[in-house]
């Protein structure tokens, strides 16, 4: 997707997540000078295949993949240091360069030993159904002002001022929610420094790096975690993570100006997925959903947790289109759907009569929307070796069509099976 004229590429997720981004960042990864998370932290987990071999990343962005490429983690991301360095452990043993081309920014905040006990205790984070750890926590510290930041490890004192304020806040928050832990300031700083040491020297100011390397008119990919149904202000709230996910959150996560973006590419699956609570108005909750998860592997990267499964939503899609500005679409995982004798996609909404077709901010109505939907037949045949579009299967290219339609974004890649060499680039 890069070109003379884009020279800065975000791919975001344009469901509720898990859409397959890892695997387009690792292949467009290859034409890009820096890859950059700028948001969410070790809850996100993207799953990459090179060959037979899987590699999982949950804070490194997939761009370390790809010798060469240097990779960025964003000031809007919220740092876990202990299972960044288990990460950075994996990969050098997989024999990934990873010194010298891994920086995290000195603005990113970092998620404390404290964030995930409060996170594990709070009813409020079971019942929007959080990962537990520690990122919400981290996020409400940052906000309210009492956050930590890798750059100050480089200040002891200053580091101690921060860490009395929130290991006591997180335990007015334990207290609260009954829990018997305890948050401690000596384990806490004996924690930072072991920390320190290793952090430190990746630390850089990736605001300042980045927006040099777009001055140079190097190759920018931007890589979202999560959806854009889950981002805290266009998703569906509460049942939201706690960062801007969408285009926009790039710019102020990276520290790269707005107008320095070029391009946006949304990835979908061929199908719809949600992990945890939350409206989902196209879910199957039958025997269909059950297959569909079975065959589409539809566990949680991080957590295994089994992910909710249902049609195609055109609402969501167009919703994502116009959040994001998106340039242009990826849908992944149209494999799952080879077997299936017939295929729907949503195309709007009824509520009390009446036909929403854009997709409403107030989750009453989304719990009350009955799901209308286009009927088409499926291809039962494999897609798993279809390489250009012209190896599609005909109903294939009909319900893709349809769905570029619905999305009113134009589709650039199809991606029909887990390896890197299993996409279709449609404009190739
Ligand atoms: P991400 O967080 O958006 O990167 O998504 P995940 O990594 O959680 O989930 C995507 C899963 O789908 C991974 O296990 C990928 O290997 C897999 N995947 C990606 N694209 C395809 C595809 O086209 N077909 C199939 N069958 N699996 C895919």
């Amino acid at each position: 997707m890069f070109d003379s004229s884009v020279r800065t590429l975000v791919v975001v997720g344009a469901q509720w997540g898990d859409e397959g981004k890892g695997k387009l960042v690792d292949v467009l990864a290859e034409q890009a000078d820096w890859v950059v998370r700028y948001q969410g932290g070790a809850n996100a987990g993207h799953t990459v295949y090179v060959g037979e071999q899987k590699t999982v990343l949950h804070q490194v962005p997939s761009g370390i993949l790809h010798p060469g490429v240097r990779c960025a983690i964003g000031n809007g991301v919220v740092l876990d240091p202990a299972q960044l360095f288990v990460e950075i452990e994996k990969l050098v043993a997989q024999g990934v360069d990873v010194v010298g081309r891994l920086y995290v920014s000195d603005r990113a905040h970092l998620v404390m030993p404290y964030h995930k006990q409060v996170d594990g205790a709070s009813s409020a984070s079971k019942a929007i159904g959080t990962t537990g750890r520690g990122i919400g926590p981290c996020y409400v510290d940052k906000v309210a002002r009492r956050g930590v930041r890798v750059l100050d490890l480089r200040n002891p004192a200053r580091l101690r001022t921060l860490v009395e304020a929130g290991v006591g806040h997180a335990n007015e928050q334990l207290v609260a929610s009954g829990s018997a832990l305890r948050a401690s300031v000596d384990e806490t700083m004996a924690f930072l420094s072991d920390v320190a040491p290793r952090l430190l020297p990746l630390a850089e100011d990736v605001g300042l790096a980045l927006s040099n390397a777009v001055k140079a008119r190097a190759a920018l990919l931007l890589e979202g975690a999560q959806g854009s149904l889950l981002d805290v202000d266009h998703g569906t709230y509460p049942f939201v993570t706690s960062s801007n996910t969408t285009v926009g959150g790039a710019a102020t996560g990276a520290g790269v100006p707005p107008t320095a973006l070029h391009a946006a590419l949304g990835v979908v699956k061929a199908y719809t997925t949600r992990v945890g609570n939350g409206p989902m108005p196209t879910e199957l909750g039958d025997a269909l959903g059950e297959e569909i998860r079975r065959i589409g592997n539809e566990f949680g990267a991080t957590t295994g947790r089994p992910r909710r499964c249902g049609w195609f939503d055109g609402v969501v899609a167009r919703y994502a289109a116009r959040v994001n500005g998106l340039t242009a679409l990826a849908v992944t995982k149209l494999d799952v759907l080879d077997t299936l004798p017939e295929l729907k996609l949503c195309t709007g909404y009824l509520v009390d009569g009446e036909l929403l077709r854009e997709f409403p901010g107030d989750l009453d109505l989304l719990e009350r929307a009955v799901p209308q939907y286009d009927v088409l037949p499926g291809w039962r045949r494999s897609t798993a070796d279809a390489r250009r579009w012209d190896d599609l299967p005909g109903e294939a290219k009909r319900y893709l069509y349809r769905l570029e339609e619905l999305s009113g974004t134009p589709i650039r890649y199809v991606s029909v099976g887990t390896r890197r060499d299993q996409i279709i680039d449609v404009k190739a």
